[in-house]
């Protein structure tokens, strides 16, 4: 099936009771035993497993074409809990440009535990296979990047992880299933905020690990999920649901404001930088072409001067909302740098923007009313 119907029924929950349209959530924390001692439906404990938690994973592997998925309460929960399955000693390698959340979890805990990691510039692929070695387990990437929309070649990234023996995971969260698949480039695993596009309305905090195939991997960080309890809500899930029956039909209209806000930026004599992937002018953009249907909602560009001035261009927006994360049907416009922590890399004088559902041209007035 095409991925609009599948948004809408991969996730279907048959209601005996009722026979609903719209899924029951199961607030239970708690399930029946029967007499024998057995767990019959298959639920005895909601951190170990819940209906709308499974509903959600099933609709999200399907979409990304996974033997399955995992739901956690949050992205980085999800990020935690698979970087949890692999232990001191092992090495990972990361993106420079991963999100900054990312970042901080791998350098701030996980190597206080003993897992080595590199940080490398994954736009070249001789850095890459510089940065392998014979410990290496995961390479982690992020394609379109955050806050830089960088692109990096899937199917190189992933073909030089297996020739080291290690796996390679993407994080999603900015391209969504319905603009690209890293599973069908052969990467292992795919990582996603649901907080972003897939909640999609700025009200769901949740995340997920989809897996191409079920195996020790998937047992070994379902056992972290179980073990440190990093799990969901079955309200957030069920929000997540609704949210990505829409995603497709969203993800077609967050294009076309994002290609618009980009091309109006691009050619404005108050920007000096746009990064975006669906421009032509983007070093990533016929890589891009190739492994996405569709450019995104996320578009960041640099002004003239540093802080101040960007802040300045932030502080005259009025339609765009000033607030971090992306995905929600509103505009959000923000100074990453500062949004970051110290150390960050970002450039002071980046604004990033998540195009939301508005009318282009509206969008449009209130950028040029900022940039005056
Ligand atoms: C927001 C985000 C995360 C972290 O997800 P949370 O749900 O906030 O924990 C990870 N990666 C990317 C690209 C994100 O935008």
């Amino acid at each position: 099936m095409k991925l609009e119907t599948l948004a809408v029924h991969a996730g279907h929950i048959a209601d005996e009771t009722a026979g609903s349209i719209a899924p029951p959530i199961y607030l239970s924390t708690t399930f029946e035993r029967s007499t024998d001692g057995d767990y019959p439906r298959g639920y005895h404990y909601s951190r170990s497993g819940n209906p709308n938690r499974e509903a959600f994973e099933r609709l999200l592997a399907g979409l990304e074409g996974g033997e399955c998925a995992l739901a956690f309460s949050s992205g980085s929960a999800a990020t935690a809990a698979l970087i949890g399955a692999f232990g001191p000693g092992d090495h990972l390698v990361l993106s420079s440009d991963v999100y900054y959340g990312t970042r901080k979890v791998v350098r701030e805990y996980f190597e206080r535990w003993g897992l080595q990691t590199s940080i490398v510039d994954f736009t070249s692929v001789d850095a890459l296979r510089a940065a392998m070695r014979p410990n290496t387990r995961l390479v982690w990437a992020e394609t379109p990047s955050n806050p830089l929309m960088r692109i990096v070649d899937i199917e190189s990234i992933v073909s030089i992880a297996h020739e080291a023996g290690a796996l390679a995971a993407f994080d999603n969260t900015f391209a969504t299933p319905a603009l690209q698949r890293p599973l069908e480039f052969g990467a292992d695993i795919v990582m996603h905020s649901a907080t972003k596009y897939l909640g999609g309305h700025s009200d769901v905090l949740l995340g997920a690990l989809v897996m191409r195939r079920a195996g020790d991997l998937l047992e070994r960080v379902r056992d972290v999920q179980r073990s440190v309890g990093g799990v969901p809500s079955p309200f957030e899930c069920w929000l997540a649901m609704r949210g990505v029956a829409t995603l497709p039909c969203r993800m077609r209209a967050h294009c076309e404001g994002a290609a618009a806000v980009a091309a109006f930026l691009d050619g404005h004599e108050r920007v000096i930088a746009t990064h975006y992937p669906g421009l032509p002018s983007h070093p990533g953009h016929q890589t891009a072409r190739r492994q996405m249907s569709g450019f995104g909602g996320m578009v960041s560009f640099q002004v003239p001067g540093g802080a101040d001035e960007a802040l300045d261009v932030v502080a005259r927006a009025g339609l765009f909302l000033r607030a971090t994360s992306l995905g929600g049907v509103h505009s959000l416009i923000e100074h990453r740098a500062s949004m970051e922590a110290p150390g960050t890399t970002t450039p002071a004088n980046l604004i990033r923007i998540s195009v939301g559902l508005e009318h282009p041209d509206d969008l449009l007035a209130d950028l040029d009313r900022a940039l005056a």
